[in-house]
């Protein structure tokens, strides 16, 4: 069939979860047996997230090509196993930035460049481009109906929806309905001004989403639909839950699902197949143990920071029938507390990416810790650089090993890295490069060696993962480090990049110099993960 196109809107406020809808719905017209891509469009003015502080905008998520994305991607790709790509998110400020580019080149031929229809066609252009005949194209816009800076979207859908007719196009709005307990009642005013909003810029939502945290009652379904020109049964509930993994389960019970095929007139057939989602809602909801692990990081007083990461660690839970409760510890704390009032009894120690020196001792301090004290150690990316260090001061005796993150150092154990291999072709960055799309971004294989922990986890000899780092661990220091007892345990398959360490003398501690993260899934926990929940519950049995 024809590629059908659901574009969501969001209204009232923001955070109501339009990432976790759209990748919901993705996962939920799967289980139909339909094929989906889901995409987001995102009206800031950066070309993309790389450059933006977690702090505003939570993690980066990287795509196998090397995309720098909004996290938004991640819940895609969580929920629908499809891969994103470089053709899955853009923002305004990318496109502006082509359609800027194409004018210097002279590619107007002299016309007047204007939103509409320059931009717009440059944003209609991105939505319907790189498809692959599936059946359903689910895109996202991100910010709030009556943002200015969405306007362009907006308009680009309208005309797309003019264009494609609503047997292949339909607009989903995702409102809130707040309980108001002063006066006992459910509003639905807000959802009305939003719809107003949206009919102001010439889109009529087909389907409206309603957050609420309660069930919505008949008289006030009834109302919203009356005064927002739709039917009632096409104003879904969507209801608070405690795991998220049940929303496609929750929106087929609400009948959202019946409502986009009715809206294409597809004969709904069978019901959709939902037991993978039932068993990890399942696992989730009954777990059979639990462990505590702490992350030891920079971002830890914000969760969307390390979103992929303790998703993955959940998904290490679900495939050890075991709950996961994550201790977030700022590092800096460390600089004036001791390690061992706050890690002592954790059954794991994670140390995840980061940027900058702020906070690095105390990351450094926890490796150690965990290294003494045989606790369960991951350290990813930067957590991977901080182990290398540690073990060069504390195992090998070179006191001034450092990274040159943060400046010159005695040994620069780990360093900038100025060229290396991607395939055939030579990558390159030099230390004054643009901060944007500079780092070694997206998958690389790595080799990883014979008789090595990391191997026998992943039962694989080769493996490509996702990066998204400008610093290397020096291969250099190598023979040094793994006289020590740390094995270099991956490499790039020249040898020349170290990708994996480990400790021979400890039940588990591995770094990796990629985000493995980004590509666990809750129906298919990511190996590392997986294993190291593991570690983490025999260490529980022994605490
Ligand atoms: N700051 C380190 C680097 O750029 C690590 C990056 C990361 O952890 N993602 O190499």
């Amino acid at each position: 069939m024809a590629t059908r196109f659901i574009f969501i809107t969001g209204g009232v406020v923001s955070s109501l979860g339009k990432g976790l809808a759209s990748a919901a719905l993705g996962a939920l017209l799967q289980a139909r047996g339909y094929s989906v891509r889901v995409r987001k469009l995102d009206p800031y003015l950066n070309v993309d997230p790389g450059t933006m502080s977690p702090f505003e905008h939570g993690e980066v998520y990287v795509t196998d090509d090397g995309a720098e994305t909004d996290l938004d991607l991640g819940h895609y790709e969580r929920f629908t196993g499809v891969a994103a790509t470089q053709s899955d998110n853009v923002t305004t400020g990318r496109i502006y930035s082509d359609v800027l580019g194409r004018e210097r080149r002279g590619d107007y031929l002299g016309g007047t460049v204007q939103v509409i229809p320059h931009v717009t066609d440059a944003i209609k252009k991105f939505v319907t481009a790189d498809l692959h005949g599936e059946d359903f194209v689910i895109c996202e816009i991100g910010g709030t109906v009556g943002d200015i800076e969405s306007l362009p979207f907006l308009e680009a859908i309208r005309q797309l929806g003019n264009e494609l007719g609503s047997e292949r196009a339909m607009f989903v709005h995702l409102t809130l309905v707040p309980y108001l307990s002063a006066s006992g009642e459910l509003k639905t005013k807000p959802t009305q001004h939003s719809v107003m909003e949206l009919q102001r810029v010439g889109i009529r939502p087909h389907v409206l989403l309603c957050r609420c945290d309660r069930p919505i009652p008949d008289g006030e379904r009834n109302k919203i639909a009356l005064f927002c020109n739709i039917r009632p049964e096409a104003v879904v509930p969507g209801l608070d839950i405690d795991t998220i993994y049940q929303v496609p389960i929750e929106y087929h019970e609400q009948g959202f699902d019946t409502q986009v095929l009715n809206h294409f007139k597809i004969d709904p057939g069978a019901q959709p197949n939902l037991d993978t989602w039932r068993e990890i809602v399942g696992r989730i909801r009954e777990p059979d143990g639990e462990v505590n692990i702490a992350v030891v990081g920079k971002y830890t007083d914000l969760p969307d920071a390390y979103k992929s990461l303790s998703e993955a660690l959940a998904h290490g839970g679900i495939s050890n029938h075991a709950r996961v409760n994550l201790d977030w510890i700022a590092s800096e704390i460390f600089d004036t507390e001791d390690t061992v009032e706050h890690l002592n009894g954790v059954h794991g120690i994670l140390v995840p990416g980061g940027f900058g020196e702020r906070g690095a001792e105390g990351k450094i301090r926890a490796v150690q810790f965990a290294r003494e004290h045989k606790v369960p150690y991951f350290g990813i990316c930067f957590g991977m650089q901080m182990a290398v260090i540690e073990a060069a001061r504390n195992l090998a005796g070179l006191s001034g090993a450092g990274s040159t993150e943060f400046g010159p150092c005695g040994d620069p154990v780990v360093g900038l890295m100025t060229e290396w291999q991607r395939g055939e072709e030579t990558e390159q960055r030099a230390a004054g490069d643009n901060m944007g799309g500079t780092m070694r971004l997206g998958a690389y294989p790595a080799a990883l060696g014979d008789r090595t922990h990391i191997a026998e986890i992943y039962g694989l000899s080769e493996i490509a993962e996702r990066h998204r780092h400008r610093y290397e661990v020096n291969i250099n220091y190598r023979d040094v480090l793994e006289k020590a007892g740390m094995t270099f345990s991956g490499t790039s398959p020249d040898g020349l990049l170290p990708e994996t360490i480990e400790l021979e003398d400890h039940p588990w501690f591995i770094g990796v110099q990629f985000h493995p993260e980004l590509k666990s899934k809750p129906f298919e926990p990511h190996p590392l993960f997986k294993s190291f929940v593991a570690a983490a519950l025999d260490q529980s049995r022994l605490v």
